[in-house]
């Protein structure tokens, strides 16, 4: 082949990640990145955030400090400390209203910000939780067909993405998505 064929613009050499699905705790996955469903304070809270911050040590909080924050459907990354996982990608998924305040706009962009993150730090494997499908009330349903879509569509080198369910519906309608 000639070499010169080989050059080609970054974007052009994204396959989509590889999608696999289990249940358990994320906090031991041993994948590069575990994304959290972080609070916008980040400053830590109930579910799958407290089980992080208690996994991860005080030294995540105090790095959290340091952040300001972050906006719904955006996505802030910082080292995992004592987590297997190198990374912690923290993102803020939407409170559930009934679905007509942007929110599967907003879970969407959880998914494709954290994958940009993932990126910035040349991450190839990351591992999800079913992010706002807890405290934050949304429908395990539209949330999954959300979370799953926009994985196999975003443009990002993360090789394997892995979704992490802590309970049997989630599990359930992950399989079911993906058939
Ligand atoms: P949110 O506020 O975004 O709804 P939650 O932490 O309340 O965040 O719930 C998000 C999802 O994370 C729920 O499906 C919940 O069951 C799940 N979860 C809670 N703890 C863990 C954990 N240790 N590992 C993986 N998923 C978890």
């Amino acid at each position: 082949m000639n070499e010169v064929n080989l050059k080609v613009p970054a974007e052009a050499d994204n396959t989509n990640p590889r999608l696999e699905v289990t249940l358990g705790d994320i906090t031991v996955e041993q994948v590069d990145v575990i994304v959290n469903a972080a609070n916008s304070s980040l400053l830590g809270g109930g579910g799958v955030d407290g089980a992080i911050h208690r996994a991860a040590g005080p030294e995540l909080l105090e790095c959290c400090r340091t952040l300001d924050g972050c906006n719904t459907g955006d996505a802030k990354i910082t080292p995992g400390f004592q987590l297997a996982a190198e990374w912690v990608i923290h993102t803020v998924g939407p409170i559930w209203h009934g679905g007509t305040r942007g929110e599967p706009q907003l879970l969407e962009s959880c998914y494709r910000s954290s994958l940009a993150r993932a990126d910035e730090v040349g991450a190839e494997s990351v591992a999800f939780p079913a992010i706002s499908t807890g405290v934050y009330g949304y429908p395990v349903q539209p949330a999954t067909a959300i979370a799953i879509g926009t994985v196999q569509s975003a443009p990002t080198r993360v090789e394997i993405v892995r979704f992490v369910c802590f309970n049997r519906e989630t599990l359930d309608a992950y399989r079911t998505f993906l058939g």
